[in-house]
């Protein structure tokens, strides 16, 4: 078997390369921490973009049970932004340079929800003067919506595919028929045909999940060509089902360690695309986004959130920077970010690289 030292001098990794990386510890895990940060700044240099996220509704109609929002927890308060309060935030976002925002929401799939959102689209997109970009995250929708609002303006989509491995899929989710690895599978294919930047990610650490499993994720996020990727640990939450089976998780720290490796190695799989620090890394760490910039991340999701409904859309337990609003986020940011050799792309929208090297390639 080869040494992580002669993996990481090779160009490409195979399955079982992949799991011994993945599993490596002390200083050969820090090799792989250092490599995935250089390569970064070699490939997309050290600049980290903002994407102001708002948090449009914890209203779900899925029942995911991992999710601390999930249709079922009867304890959530739910809300709604008013569409004063979206375009508040985009303003806030432009003003700031933040150069894009993300609107992430519950998953909702009637004709109101989708007319409203195709509205607000264009709506910031007239407010920015078409300089704000736009990302979505409102999960599976059929191909006709995400055109909709694809051609209201939007240009990046995420759409997480949770796990590449059907099986596990089917264990994180209901078996009620609207939980469907395939559906997921078919609406992230909608996403890319559209001509969206495709994102998509995983949580690292849930039950059941095994080595193996990650690397056929990384496997299946090359294969699949995306242009931005979304992963960050699982972190429970104690009104979902998944709170008796504890007893099958990895430590926290564990789940953190690996979700730096996972930045790290796909990093250096997919050297010029978009890969976020995600917040549940900061929800184990305090600098838990500013490690993964080290480790090969650039991009950063600042929440700009009006501050009274962040104790709302809580996915898991000690979400981080619930109790702040989002001038303060961003203050924060700015000097933490110093420390991990990174410098904020103020003004600039920060497509994928990868997305665009094939969109000349396909003119
Ligand atoms: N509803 C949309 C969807 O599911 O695609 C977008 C919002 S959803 C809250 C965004 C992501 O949160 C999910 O894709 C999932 O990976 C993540 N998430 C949910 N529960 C989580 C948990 N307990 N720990 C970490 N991440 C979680
Ligand atoms: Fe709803 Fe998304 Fe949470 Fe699933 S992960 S319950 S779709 S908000």
């Amino acid at each position: 078997m080869l040494t992580v030292k002669e993996i990481l001098e090779q160009r490409l990794f195979s399955k079982e390369n992949l799991v011994t990386l993945l599993g490596a510890k002390g200083t050969d895990g820090l090799l792989i921490l250092k490599k995935g940060g250089e390569v970064k700044l070699q490939q997309v240099g050290n600049n980290v973009y903002f994407r102001g996220l708002i948090e449009l509704s914890n209203v779900c109609e899925k029942d995911c049970l991992y999710c601390g929002i999930r249709k079922s927890n009867e304890a959530v308060t739910r809300y709604n932004l008013t569409d004063e309060e979206v375009l508040e935030a985009a303003r806030f976002a432009y003003r700031e340079k933040y150069g894009s925002i993300v609107i992430q929401s519950g998953e909702v799939t009637n004709e109101i929800f989708v007319a409203r959102i195709e509205r607000l689209i264009k709506e910031i997109k007239a407010l920015s003067n078409n300089q704000l970009g736009i990302t979505l995250s409102l999960g599976e929708q059929t191909e006709e919506v995400y055109r909709r609002w694809y051609d209201a303006g939007a240009h990046r989509y995420l759409l997480r595919i949770e796990s590449s491995n059907p099986e596990l899929y089917r264990k994180l989710h209901p078996d009620d028929g609207h939980h469907l690895y395939q559906q997921r599978l078919n609406a992230l294919r909608a996403v890319q045909r559209t001509g969206y930047q495709t994102g998509t990610g995983i949580m690292i650490g849930t039950p059941w999940q095994t080595l193996e499993d990650l690397a056929d994720d990384l496997l299946f996020f090359k294969d699949f060509d995306v242009d931005m990727l979304g992963m960050g640990p699982y972190i429970e939450h104690d009104e979902t089902p998944f709170k008796n089976v504890e007893a099958e998780l990895l430590p926290l720290p564990e789940r953190f360690n690996l979700s730096l490796k996972m930045v790290a190695i796909l990093r250096m799989m997919m050297p010029d695309i978009n890969i976020a620090a995600t917040t549940a890394l900061q929800a184990i760490d305090p600098l838990g986004r500013e490690k993964a910039v080290k480790a090969g991340a650039n991009i950063i999701m600042p929440n700009i959130t009006p501050g009274k409904y962040r104790n709302n859309y809580l996915l898991y337990n000690n979400k981080p920077c619930t109790d702040e609003e989002p001038e303060q986020c961003a203050g924060c940011l700015d000097a933490r970010l110093a420390l991990a050799d990174g410098e904020i792309g103020y003004g600039e929208w920060g497509d994928s690289k990868h997305f665009k090297k094939k969109e000349r390639f396909n003119a």
